[in-house]
């Protein structure tokens, strides 16, 4: 059966997608099951922001630069689904991708903008996945299928890579692994006429309690796996009956607005997955007990998944270093060398930052397919996983004991206090209110509880940066190089003779 496209209705809106999330899904917090998710007070500031931005991409004002008409149904789509075709269309997608990203100022990960390239990049070795065969299905098939429907839809996505941190040493993908009694990695039990029944457990899944699908499949890590039953690669509705979705604590509740501005709203919960005898539809499997296809990919040089999370970390660098130098103002200490010369180390990253993206764009290709890959990236991501630290690391040291010492909305608001803190907390030229606002911001970033997973999460994001940087190193070409200085060794010495 192919998913049907003929009741889609485009781009997603805003009360759509809340009303969406009232599908009777299995979300567990703290020991008990949400029975509203977006009325949910874990949820409903994130839940609340990505709907004010999906009516922004309907408004007339944003709809050419976040939408384009899908030539098949004639629906809006959102640019976030769109395959690349041209350098118009990557262009178009960085535009829509600087406006998710300047909404929500680089503090989602995991964006519906964000997780769509996911799905795109499968699209585009879809011949490659129907190169595996199985009676069943068609895995390219399904993969194009499902793209359409996503696209028609507008559907936000989870996604879940990784095995439950249980024994690292005895997964899967280890041929050694001891026989174990429990299989707990993600795994097939059985196959029927409607599709498989899956088990197991997913660590982890952001944005999965407020996500409409949830895409499992293998990251590099687990791919090589031994046993072909934790092979396997799909997405169901994230309602599924037998899912259950266990929430982290929230992040950075107290204070509300006023003391996380972003947490508040940007919170997009991390969550572990639990699996209990799942029926995943066959025409919703793209992978299935043979993994060859992604291992093969693994060295791609093609690149779909480039601009939502590239400028994402622009714009958060960006946030950074304009709130690290709003607060050298506020406290008069701007002028001072140290502190300018680490503004300029905030402003050369950031810096560098655009123009690697520059380069990725000025390197864009198009495939024997016809599709438009941004140029090669994969040192970006683990550059960042480590410049992000020092950012933080910056921000924190401009700001001082200002970044912890500020009073609170209701400090501000008592007839007692505020004559002292007119007095003695305000900045150089600028009130108390505003000072403690900013200041509170830069807590938020850098100190805070939502600030603190931010830089767990941009540590982490892309995978083990160890990894990353082993993978990189085997596939980094310096052939030539390494020739030439054999040459010039093996030449005589200058001063010989
Ligand atoms: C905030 C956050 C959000 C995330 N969101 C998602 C998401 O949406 N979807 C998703 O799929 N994943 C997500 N992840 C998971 C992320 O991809 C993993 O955290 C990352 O791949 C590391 O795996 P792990 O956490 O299981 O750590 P582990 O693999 O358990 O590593 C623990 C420690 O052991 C070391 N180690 C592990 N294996 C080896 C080895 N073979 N040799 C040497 N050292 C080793 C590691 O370097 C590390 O120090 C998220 C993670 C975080 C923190």
């Amino acid at each position: 059966m192919i998913l049907d496209v003929t009741t889609a209705a485009g781009a997603m809106t805003g009360a759509r997608y809340i009303e969406s999330l009232r599908d009777d899904r299995e979300v567990w917090l703290d020991g008990e099951r949400v029975a509203d998710v977006p009325n949910h007070p874990a949820f409903r500031g994130m839940v609340n922001e990505l709907a004010r931005i999906y009516d922004l991409q309907n408004s007339d004002e944003f709809r050419d630069r976040m939408t384009f008409v899908s030539p098949e149904t004639g629906n809006r789509c959102s640019l976030s689904w769109l395959l690349p075709r041209s350098a118009e269309d990557l262009k178009r997608k960085r535009l829509n991708s600087e406006i998710w990203n300047e909404q929500s100022w680089g503090q989602l990960g995991r964006s519906p903008d964000i997780l769509a390239p996911h799905i795109t990049a499968l699209y585009a070795i879809r011949d490659s996945l129907g190169s595996v065969k199985h009676p069943r299905c068609d895995f390219g098939e399904n993969i194009a299928n499902y793209h359409r429907f996503c696209q028609e839809n507008d559907l936000f996505l989870t996604h879940a890579l990784g095995d439950p941190q249980v024994d690292r040493s005895q997964q899967p993908q280890n041929e050694q692994r001891n026989v174990i009694e429990e299989e707990l990695a993600l795994h097939v039990v059985e196959e029927t006429g409607e599709g498989v029944i899956i088990t197991g457990g997913k660590q982890l899944a952001t944005a999965a309690p407020i996500s409409n699908e949830t895409y499992v499949s293998l990251s590099a890590t687990f791919l090589r796996r031994s046993d072909p039953k934790c092979v396997l690669a799909f997405s169901i509705p994230t309602n599924s009956p037998g899912m259950k979705i266990l929430c982290r604590e929230p992040v950075s509740q107290g204070y509300g607005g006023f003391g996380h501005p972003l947490g508040l709203n940007y919170d997009e919960q991390d969550a572990m997955l639990f699996f209990e005898e799942v029926l995943v539809p066959w025409d919703r499997i793209f992978m299935l007990y043979d993994s060859s296809p992604l291992v093969a990919h693994l060295t791609r040089r093609t690149n779909f998944q480039g601009w939502p999370n590239l400028v994402r970390i622009h714009q958060r660098m960006k946030l950074m270093t304009a709130v690290a130098t709003l607060i050298a103002e506020a406290i008069g200490v701007i002028e001072y060398r140290e502190v300018s010369a680490k503004l300029g180390e905030m402003a050369t990253y950031t810096e560098m930052w655009r123009h690697a993206m520059d380069g990725i764009e000025h390197n864009a290709f198009l495939t024997d397919d016809g599709l438009m890959s941004l140029g090669d990236m994969n040192a970006m991501n683990i550059y960042f996983s480590q410049m992000s630290a020092r950012m933080v690391e910056l921000l924190r040291e401009i700001c001082g004991s200002g970044i912890i010492m500020q009073p609170s909305e209701k400090d501000l608001a008592s007839a007692d206090l505020r004559p002292y803190l007119d007095r003695y907390m305000r900045g150089k030229g600028v009130d108390v209110e505003y000072k403690s606002r900013l200041f509170r911001l830069a807590h938020d970033l850098a100190v805070s509880s939502f600030g603190m997973r931010q830089e767990i999460y941009e540590y982490w994001h892309g995978g083990d940066p160890s990894r990353n940087r082993i993978n990189l190193m085997r596939n980094y070409d310096q052939a030539d190089v390494m020739e030439r200085i054999k040459e010039m060794l093996s030449r005589p010495l200058a001063n010989e003779g």
